[in-house]
């Protein structure tokens, strides 16, 4: 046999305990095919995977660039590869007597669940059909086979892979399964299992003569036909819309490609001492260390996962409502299921992480089919990293980087209100498969979830079972329901990749699709449109939409766990943005180590805000410096109080005050009564009062008079607030308290702007030192880097400044000169045509509004080495923004307190990647 030049090998084998690749090889092999290697070959696993070959993801990406064809040496390599396969199983591809039947699989460097295409039993025609018969002693079996891959390969290879348009919104998997369904019902069948021979060979029969109606085409019966069909069906599923679609969710790169696994087929669907199944070393639904599993008696992969029939639990710990009458495996096959757990003990270790195993038993032999990284939701992903932590199974690195900053969400998500639950009766019980809570109008199809959210309404798709074409439906939803379907089916899965609450196998619904309604087990009817309310966490459907409540972080121990390896880890501070006291207490009890933005403008909206909005409204309308300084005297206790509120909360962490910037205008009233008070107050008539408005009104106030235009244009506005807080901080420290405020202006372009307020805080400062007796009141001086030209100025502003704090809100919309309140017109076609990656008011445009800040941090700390350097925009609590403010070497980042334990998280993920020098 020719050697193989390593750079044209694109076909890796493995079986008989070995294997040319192996689980680092993801990027060639795809997750699928890499972990097949690693199972079948490593040394110390060796596990009994039936043998196989992997055609690399070279491979499609060559498919691609050179239309629709294969590197010439592919043929021969497969050939070489088949022949092992032969010798191995002591069958042959295609032979009359003992033919080998394989499946052929897709498997990306990232499980994309469902997402592309399978097909089983290749290799069987009409001819080597007499063989499978002969071989199993069991022709129902060899004709169930062969239905299967007549509707497989029709639907995969030759509709979807040739481009067939679809009509009438049926192809033609639907159109053979209709078959199905119709000799099921005229028989009263409750299973496909109940087919007699004679119905199944009719069907076969059916099945060829429709596809060749329906596409024109006929079912191939040359088993190298299939194959290569087969492959081709697989490469060209890599752009197939739903692939195209789930990456775009996912953000996976269009040109990674996917392998293609070709493998000798075992079959669960051999008779009653078969079965197949889907199992977990741990629990993904919450993480706990219990071995997980499902499977199906006499049945092939896809039943368990399209959820067709409901599984039985592998072991007592798998049951649950719908499956606790079912036998477990345990108890019907104790030796195997023994066997089964040995190996999925095995591989934990081995991998580290938590697997996700497909197994199959064939006349009592246990195969592994797959095994890889398992999807887990948010809540099981911080219990398991911990936990492992704890069995010194990871270091704490390992288990730091294993939680998506994101998936903590999750677990602040809100949950259903219990004392809600209490008084509302459930209406339906299914399977908790994402925990949380939602609610939402019920909608019956994918695109009307897509639609009705579109239009901003709160939607749950509720559906009999999931198929990887309602993905984007399904991710526009808030949650999702299913009728059919266990804990590993597709809704399941996809969801808990999610940290989407979902219900499955919810049985006690039964939908009515011509009616666009469902009824539930006790009578209620619920229509297209209509509100129910899911607990994700215990399966429970409600009717109407029920409160929601926020979960109580602290008292979960693993996420304690957690957030104590993540602050011996990270280096960067985290502060919340809080402007009252009851977010400065949410902040800290998420961990903030200060507050980085207190909006002083908050205390003039929502509850509490009369009196002081009506003193602010006089000091706006004023025309004389007179009329103003009375009016911003009356304000002034009303700023201290809800100053001092929050640092005496605070407690002598740093408090970051930022001056009034708003525009004016947007505080004057609109109501003519409101203005006629007003008029009232200032002793000046409704016609005078209107002209004074009428001035203030601006075409462009976002870039008009704001932040410290105020404080220039009107010096004393800004002594009122710096004596707020200064008198506010004597005050607290003369009693004893800590407090440390730092006065931060908006908006600046100039370092005279700094230097001119700067003036106004100093002569306050000695005013208040005066008059408390204080010979010194700590606090800091400041400013927001948040126009272009102040980053560019950096340098200088550093002179005056203690500490900048990127404003990366406005710093984006004046480098983009996108205004942050219309994007909605046109952000949406940017990302849809990729002019845009991201939205960057959510995350940092790194290479552009990220150079700015890169640039005003060094010309800051040029002037300044020890610069404090923070940012409190949006981007604050973006995990991928913080990454790149901890690089940038900031000292903290500050974000909403509910997104401090993800910024935190971040923070150390960021620390373990680009370690600080
Ligand atoms: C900013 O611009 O990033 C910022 C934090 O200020 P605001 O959002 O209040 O304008
Ligand atoms: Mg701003």
């Amino acid at each position: 046999m020719a050697k193989i030049n390593k750079a044209e090998k694109y076909v890796y084998f493995f079986g008989g305990g070995k294997a040319d690749g192996n689980e680092s090889m993801k990027n060639l092999l795809g997750g699928k095919g890499a972990n097949l290697a690693e199972m079948a070959g490593h040394p110390k696993l060796r596990l009994p995977v039936p043998p196989g070959f992997t055609i690399t993801t070279e491979v499609c990406t060559y498919y691609y660039d050179n239309k629709k064809i294969y590197p010439g040496v592919l043929k021969a390599q497969v050939g070489e590869a088949f022949a092992k396969m032969e010798k191995l199983t002591g069958k042959k591809f295609g032979d009359e007597k003992n033919p080998l039947l394989v499946s052929v699989r897709s498997g990306a460097r990232r499980s994309m669940p469902g997402m592309m295409e399978t097909i089983l039993n290749v290799g069987l025609n009409e001819k080597t059909i007499q063989g499978i018969i002969a071989k199993s002693g069991d022709e129902r079996f060899a004709y169930d086979a062969y239905r299967r891959l007549i509707m497989m390969y029709a639907d995969v290879v030759m509709e979807k892979a040739n481009g067939v348009e679809i009509k009438n919104g049926k192809g033609i998997r639907k159109i053979l399964d209709e078959k199905l369904e119709h000799i099921k019902h005229k028989q009263g069948y409750a299973s496909d299992t109940d087919l007699t021979v004679a119905e199944l060979k009719d069907l076969v029969k059916d099945y060829k003569k429709t596809v060749r109606q329906v596409l024109g085409m006929e079912f191939p019966d040359d088993p190298l036909e299939q194959l290569w069909g087969g492959i081709g069906a697989v490469f060209s599923s890599w752009n197939g819309k739903r692939a195209v679609e789930y990456r775009r969710i996912e953000k996976i790169p269009d040109e990674w490609g996917t392998a293609v696994n070709v493998q000798a087929m075992v079959f669960g669907n051999m008779g009653n001492d078969s079965c197949t199944g889907v199992a977990f070393t741990r629990n993904p639904g919450n993480g706990e260390n219990e071995f997980y599993g499902e499977y199906l008696v006499n049945a092939q992969g896809e039943d368990v996962v399209s959820g067709t029939r409901t599984p039985a639990p592998v072991n007592e710990y798998s049951k649950n409502e719908q499956s606790k009458h079912f036998t477990t495996l345990e108890k019907m096959m104790p030796k195997l299921y023994k066997e089964l757990f040995k190996y999925q003990e095995q591989l934990e270790k081995h991998y580290k992480d938590m697997q996700d195993i497909e197994f199959t038993i064939e006349k009592g032999t246990l195969f592994m089919l797959q095994c890889r990284v398992g999807k887990r939701n948010g809540i099981a992903a911080v219990r398991m990293a911990t936990e492992m932590h704890k069995q010194k199974l990871i270091d704490a690195k390992t288990a730091i980087q294993r939680v998506g900053p994101n998936q903590l969400v999750e677990l602040l998500l809100p949950m259903l209100d219990p004392k809600a639950e209490q008084v509302n009766s459930v209406i339906a019980k299914g399977l908790p498969a994402g925990p949380g809570g939602a609610r939402g109008r019920v909608v019956f199809t994918s695109n009307d979830a897509v639609e009705w959210a579109h239009k901003g309404e709160k939607v749950i798709l509720v559906r009999e079972e999931t198929s990887p074409e309602d993905v984007d439906g399904m991710h526009k939803s808030q949650a999702i329901l299913t009728t059919k379907g266990g804990m590993t089916s597709h809704a399941a899965l996809v969801a808990r990749g999610w940290g989407k609450c979902c219900i499955v196998g919810c049985g006690e619904i039964e939908i009515h699709s011509e009616t666009k309604s469902f009824r539930a087990k006790n009578g209620a009817t619920i229509k297209e449109g209509d509100w129910i309310t899911l607990n994700g966490t215990r399966g429970l459907v409600y009717q109407g939409s029920l409160p929601l409540v926020a979960i109580e972080l602290d008292k979960n121990q693993s996420y304690n766990d957690l957030m104590k390896l993540v602050n011996k880890t990270k280096v960067m501070g985290v502060r919340a943005n809080a402007e009252t006291p009851g977010d400065a207490r949410q902040g800290l009890k998420f961990g903030a180590e200060g507050i980085g933005l207190f909006r002083t403008e908050h205390m003039f909206y929502g509850e509490g805000s009369e009196e002081p909005l009506f003193m602010l409204r006089k000091m706006i309308l004023s025309k004389t410096q007179k009329e103003r300084t009375l009016a911003l005297n009356q304000l002034y206790k009303y700023v201290k109080k809800d100053v001092k509120d929050t640092l005496i909360v605070m407690n002598g962490l740093p408090v970051t005050i930022r001056l009034l910037d708003p525009p004016l205008h947007e505080f004057v009233p609109h109501d003519a009564e409101k203005l006629h008070q007003l008029g009232k107050e200032l002793g000046i008539s409704m016609s005078i009062l209107r002209r004074r408005v009428l001035a203030l009104h601006e075409n462009n106030p976002m870039l008009g008079h704001r932040g410290v235009r105020l404080g220039v244009s009107y010096p004393e506005i800004t002594e009122m607030q710096v004596r707020a807080i200064m008198e506010a901080t004597a005050e607290l420290l003369k009693a004893g308290k800590k407090a440390f405020p730092e006065i931060m202006v908006p908006v600046t372009c100039s370092v005279n702007e700094l230097i001119h307020q700067k003036a106004i805080v100093e002569k306050v400062y000695k005013e208040v030192c005066e008059k408390t007796k204080m010979k010194k009141i700590p606090y800091l001086y400041g400013t927001m880097i948040e126009t272009p030209r102040a980053a560019l100025k950096a340098d200088r502003m550093a002179e005056v400044a203690d500490f900048f704090s990127f404003g990366t809100n406005d710093l984006t919309q004046m480098s983009f000169g996108f205004s942050r309140d219309d994007i909605g017109g046109f952000l949406p076609n940017y990302l849809d045509l990729k002019i845009l990656k991201d939205d960057p008011f959510q995350t940092i445009d790194q290479d552009g509004v990220g150079e700015l800040i890169k640039l005003g941090t060094e010309r800051g700390r040029k002037t300044k080495p020890n610069l404090k350097i923070g940012i409190c925009g949006e981007h604050g609590g973006d995990a991928e923004s913080v990454k790149f403010c901890h690089r940038l070497g900031m000292n903290y980042v500050s974000c909403s307190p509910f997104r401090v334990p993800i910024a935190r998280l971040a923070a150390a993920q960021a620390a373990i990647e680009s370690p600080r020098k």
